[in-house]
């Protein structure tokens, strides 16, 4: 297993729309390995690959919090087959946005059908974090950001401080 380097915004990477995969082989799995490692250094709760730069439909999550008990998940082609129509509001952040935080309302459960680790036809009803997790990583698949929900003045004020950040970084 390796690090890999996550992408941050703004990346027009980001903003590319994911492909599905032809099934789960080595080299996928190889992926997730090295995507869960990475988003547990980087104490993070969920990975979409293309936050690797990887535009693949693939996912890794572990919502436990748990250094002793890891439970992750994986995710290979999901599709949302069902969302609730009331919504839940969690206070969201990502991996790719660096330290920005915001309340984002989304729908409060979703049933998700995906491919496992091994490849195995799965099927999930999911609700509370790991309902509002799935949500926000399988956007990543499409190209969207949690700040996209934000107004057009709260978006730009984000993208302009990462932007900041990126070219002190880049000075150093
Ligand atoms: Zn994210």
């Amino acid at each position: 297993m390796s690090i890999r380097n996550i992408i941050t915004e703004p990346n027009k990477l980001l903003r590319q729309i994911s492909k599905s995969v032809d099934g789960v082989g080595k080299e996928e799995q190889k992926l997730m390995d090295d995507m869960l490692e990475t988003m547990y250094a980087a104490n993070g709760i969920g990975l979409a690959a293309i936050q690797v730069g990887v535009p693949k439909r693939i996912i890794v999550m572990d919502i436990s919090k748990n250094e002793n008990k890891k439970e992750p998940r994986y995710f290979v082609n999901p599709v949302i087959k069902n969302k609730d129509p009331l919504n839940a509001t969690y206070e969201e952040g990502c991996l790719s946005v660096p330290d920005q935080f915001a309340e984002i309302d989304r729908p409060s459960k979703c049933e998700v059908e995906y491919l496992d680790y091994d490849g195995n036809k799965k099927f999930l009803k999911a609700e509370g974090l790991l309902a509002t997790c799935i949500q926000h990583e399988m956007d990543h698949l499409e190209g969207i950001l949690f700040i996209d929900y934000l107004s057009k003045l709260k978006r730009s004020m984000i993208i302009k401080k990462l932007s900041k950040l990126k070219s002190s970084s880049a000075e150093a």
